[in-house]
């Protein structure tokens, strides 16, 4: 297992922190004390708990320009962008303290006379949230908040390469009045996070890579603990003849390149109709061509470096692919840096892609598209479904009766008509097949961080 956690900053490959890791004797230990604490929080109202989310989401505002320079600093994303995030992730707690009373409350479903029967909402117990780096403060609150609102302790395993922001996050919990005990991050890699699902946790809620989601879900299958995974996406956008292409281009664009393609939701995929797919093609590409890369820290850049260096190899290994297959590389398809450093890639776009390319099939998690031409809407719908994955999909057309059409047929969680790379907190975030199992947001991610409890009670 790790000891020592190196944090670098991907723009100027710098060492930020080196920090010491936890061993197995202090995660158990942890879990131990958390248990304990957790009792005393289950006891206390949800509208208590809720306050203390709210004064979390306070603090969150008041610190958000040190937040987003910390945010920067790790993952390399544009401060503006940062701040964003950090603003997102307001936004869904603003969701949760005025929803979670409601959906944890508990409900009287039959009343007859001497029958009455009732379902209420109690916590797991202690849960272990493992999270990925790309948008920590998101991807933390989707589970964290509910499941602290949800009367649950937890042990937090923030992804290793954004372990600055997860202790953070964890210190604003504490200043917010969640009791130390009860919510403890683990600082350290993989080897933490393998550790962690080993342990007698009462459920395991994870946001990250699919070939990780196997793991974890191998590593309980023994046990029937509760479990969430939200995976990869390779999601698709199907561009319609009849679109407004100046307002439909910088949309789908930014789909695609807002995070330097490293969001799960990230358009990978473009499906053009055949009569406008040139005017199309040369308008993203004349749209990209305005994006500015640079250091993060810098006003008005728009592309950052990846946060991983690993990923460049990937992205190379997929360019390369298409071409040699027969694709048109129209921008970018290289690593480069600023100033000598960095983890950079230049915003890449592929034209005359099909499904035997990697661009098309895997997912890139980086500032890459392939752009293919289609005949009909049966030929999009059948290459959009044309996946393992499944997470969103979406149509980009002024006819409401055609896309209702379209999107029914869309084999993926979530479905998009005339927008892209979109999360509200009142709709479930979910993905289907590869893109992972249960729900996150809405009253049902609310509710998934509790068991029912069935009462009978007969007067
Ligand atoms: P990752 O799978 O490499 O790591 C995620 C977390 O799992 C990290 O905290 C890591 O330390 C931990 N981990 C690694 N091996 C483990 C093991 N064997 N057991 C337990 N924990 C382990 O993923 P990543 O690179 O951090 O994240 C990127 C991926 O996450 C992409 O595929 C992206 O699409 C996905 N993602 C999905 C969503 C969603 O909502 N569906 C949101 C964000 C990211």
């Amino acid at each position: 297992m790790l000891t020592q956690l190196k944090i670098t900053n991907p723009a100027t490959e710098e060492t930020l922190q080196t920090l010491p890791c936890d061993n197995e004797s202090a995660i158990i230990a942890k879990l131990s004390a958390a248990r304990t604490a957790q009792v005393a929080w289950a006891a206390r109202t949800v509208e208590d708990r809720v306050k203390v989310i709210a004064k979390f989401s306070d603090l969150l505002e008041k610190n958000k320009e040190d937040l987003a320079r910390t945010l920067t600093s790790e993952v390399g994303k544009p401060l503006q962008q940062s701040l964003n995030e950090i603003n997102g992730a307001r936004t869904r707690i603003g969701f949760f303290i005025e929803q979670s009373a409601r959906h944890l409350a508990t409900e009287t479903v039959f009343e007859a006379k001497g029958r009455l029967e009732k379902i209420a909402y109690e916590p797991l117990g202690v849960v272990g949230v493992i999270s990925a780096w790309n948008y920590p403060y998101l991807v933390g609150v989707n589970a964290v908040v509910p499941a602290l609102i949800g009367g649950n302790g937890v042990l937090y395993k923030p992804s290793e390469f954004s372990t600055l922001t997860g202790l953070k996050i964890t210190n604003l919990l504490y200043e917010a009045g969640v009791p130390r005990e009860l919510f403890a991050p683990i600082v350290g890699d993989g080897g933490q996070g393998a550790f962690l699902t080993k342990t007698a946790v009462d459920g395991i809620y994870f946001t990250g890579s699919v070939g990780t989601g196997r793991k974890i879900r191998q590593a309980i299958s023994e046990r029937f603990i509760a479990s969430g995974f939200e995976l990869g996406g390779k999601d698709p956008i199907y561009v319609c003849e009849d679109v407004d292409l100046e307002k439909v281009v910088p949309a789908v664009a930014d789909g695609v390149f807002y995070n330097n393609g490293q969001s799960c939701c990230s358009v990978e995929r473009i499906y053009v109709s055949e009569s406008i797919y040139t005017k199309f093609v040369d308008r993203f590409v004349a749209e990209v061509k305005t994006y500015k890369l640079g250091r993060p820290t810098d006003e008005g850049i728009y592309l950052g470096p990846l946060t991983r260096d690993v990923q460049r190899a990937v992205l190379k290994a997929q360019v390369e692919d298409a071409v040699k297959k027969g694709a048109k590389l129209l921008v970018g398809g290289k690593e480069t840096s600023v100033g000598g450093k960095g983890y950079y890639f230049e915003p890449t776009v592929l034209s005359n892609v099909n499904h035997t390319m990697s661009v098309m099939r895997d997912e890139s998690f980086g500032p890459i598209i392939g752009i293919q031409k289609v005949a009909s809407d049966a030929e999009a719908i059948e290459l959009i479904n044309d996946t393992n994955y499944g997470l969103t999909a979406g149509v980009y057309t002024p006819d409401a009766a055609r896309a209702e059409k379209l999107l029914a047929r869309m084999n993926a969680g979530s479905a998009y008509w005339n927008c892209c790379d979109r999360v509200s907190p009142y709709l479930p975030w979910s993905g289907r097949q590869d893109s992972g199992l249960g729900s996150t947001l809405s009253h049902i991610g609310i509710r998934a961080f509790t068991r029912p409890k069935a009462y009978h009670l007969i007067s």
